[in-house]
């Protein structure tokens, strides 16, 4: 049985059926909340019968919009932990600190609880493909839950602005149709004439919304239905905030918490933080930002397509917004691996960087229970690692290893010969020329050969050592195998056998 009353806008208050095709108001162009008839809900949504229930976003079902729980389409997202963490507290003075650690969800992110709801509505509908404009967490979660669901998936990657390597991995071994597009602009334009024929999902999709809101319903379950004192969330679009709020309230009006006296803090990067800007300056619009300047790319969003929702969501709970520095996040990012065994990508750990900047300015005191949202895991950016290993030669040296190893595999038959020849001691252009022929088969012209040789050493898979007049009056400049040279040689070997 379904408790949905309508489609509602969030900035008009228009109402539409619950089932019309829409993603936004056709009004006022504002974001669609889905509303439920609560008062009927309040007698029978009970404590007791959820603790009865499976974990995951789908024991809350009466407060999502699938009318069929049989044939939802699920990989097991949600019901994630709450850490309560101690060494986190002691190291920022806490006493009661805890993490809503969402990079255990199926693609690693907060966002499957929502495609999860967005595909299963979509598949309920009899929609046969979707598709998104959207880069990182959103994109690869869409693509993995199509997949699941039997439909197709078409994504727009925007080539300026940049994806993180592993969400890019993800989307591809996820088997979506992507194509490579200018800028993000270009990506959502693209999506939206796609979605003539195809679903189409955005961060401020409705039914989306729906499932990212089950966080709060599970933190205020794990904490025996009471809410946090505090709830310190990410903001990139800023819909995840705007829903643990309207969650919040929901459960107030169901019964389940007797009081909501919880306060919402989002945080953005300071490279890119138009809601924190709208905050500061009491604004009731959120102004785009011109630029972006970080590197938690995922909550970088210059249009925040749920800004404004988000900035009432902070200032009905009368709580803060807050900017964070790129170095705050990055030492965040490294206690939270150290002292808590939780990877996070760079833009959950701004959770942590904020909770220390509203400890320190004393807006959160050291006896509130705080509850911190990990958004994302830190295997979307690995790169992200390099930064937290920086000074130790040991094994930032390891690491090039490493990475050399996925260099190797790109490396040209020619230049591996070359490797081969110099591997025998040093020679000089002419000889690796004549080398290649005779040993290898290989014909070049000797500008080519040079050519090559140039590219080695730019590489530092080569170094030439010392230059020698010979007996016409020319240079002849002799190249040796350098140490990284040896050990690439050396794993070619390995892997070819
Ligand atoms: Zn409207």
């Amino acid at each position: 049985m379904s408790f949905v009353t309508a489609l509602k806008c969030t900035q008009c208050g228009h109402e539409y059926p619950s089932d019309e095709r829409i993603t936004i108001c056709a009004v006022c162009d504002g974001v669609l909340n889905v509303t439920y008839d609560l008062s009927q809900l309040r007698r029978r949504f009970k404590s007791t019968e959820l603790a009865r229930r499976l974990p995951g976003i789908w024991k809350y079902s009466e407060l999502l919009p699938v009318v069929n729980l049989d044939t939802v389409v699920s990989l097991g997202e949600g019901g994630t932990f709450l850490h309560k963490c101690d060494g986190l507290a002691r190291s920022t003075g806490m006493q009661e600190l805890y993490l809503k650690d969402e990079t255990t969800n199926p693609t690693g992110a907060f966002i499957d609880r929502g495609t999860a709801v967005e595909v299963s509505v979509a598949k309920e509908r009899g929609f046969k493909s979707m598709c998104c404009g959207s880069t990182g967490n959103l994109a690869a979660s869409l693509v993995a839950y199509a997949a699941r669901a039997g439909l197709s998936s078409k994504v727009f990657i925007p080539q300026r602005g940049g994806v993180d390597v592993g969400k890019f991995y993800q989307i591809l071994a996820y088997g979506a149709d992507v194509e490579v597009v200018r800028d993000h602009e270009e990506a959502e334009a693209r999506a939206n004439q796609e979605s003539s024929h195809s679903r189409i999902i955005s961060p401020s999709s409705p039914h989306f919304l729906e499932g990212v809101k089950t966080t709060v319903y599970e933190v205020c379950e794990q904490l025996q239905w009471t809410g946090p004192d505090w709830i310190i969330v990410p903001m990139g679009n800023g819909g995840h905030l705007s829903m643990i709020w309207k969650g919040l309230r929901e459960l107030n009006q169901v019964g389940l918490l007797e009081t909501n006296k919880t306060k919402l803090v989002g945080v953005q990067a300071k490279g890119c933080a138009p809601i924190v800007e709208a905050f500061d300056s009491n604004a009731d619009e959120v102004s785009p930002c011109a630029t972006v300047s970080t590197l938690s790319l995922d909550i970088s969003v210059k249009k925040p397509s749920c800004g404004r929702m988000a900035l009432n969501a902070i200032r009905e709970s009368r709580g803060h917004a807050i900017a964070v520095h790129d170095k705050d996040i990055l030492k965040a990012l490294g206690d939270l691996a150290r002292q808590e065994g939780v990877f996070a990508e760079p833009s959950s750990a701004t959770s942590i960087a904020a909770l220390r900047a509203l400890m320190e300015s004393k807006e959160i005191s050291r006896t509130d229970r705080v509850v911190c949202v990990i958004t994302g895991m830190g295997l979307k950016y690995p790169e992200i690692a390099r930064t937290l290993v920086k000074g130790r030669t040991e094994l930032e040296n390891l690491l090039s290893q490493v990475e050399d190893r996925r260099f190797t595999t790109h490396l040209g038959k020619t230049k591996v010969h070359i490797l081969h020849i110099l591997a025998k001691g040093e020679s000089y252009g002419y000889e690796i020329w004549k080398g290649l022929q005779e040993d290898h088969g290989v014909r070049l012209r000797i500008p080519s050969v040079y050519q090559h040789l140039v590219e080695l050493k730019a590489s530092g898979l080569i170094a030439s050592t010392r230059s020698e007049r010979t007996f016409d009056g020319r240079y002849r400049r002799y190249y040796e195998l350098s140490e990284r040279g040896k050990w690439t040689l050396n794993q070619l070997e390995r892997l070819s056998d």
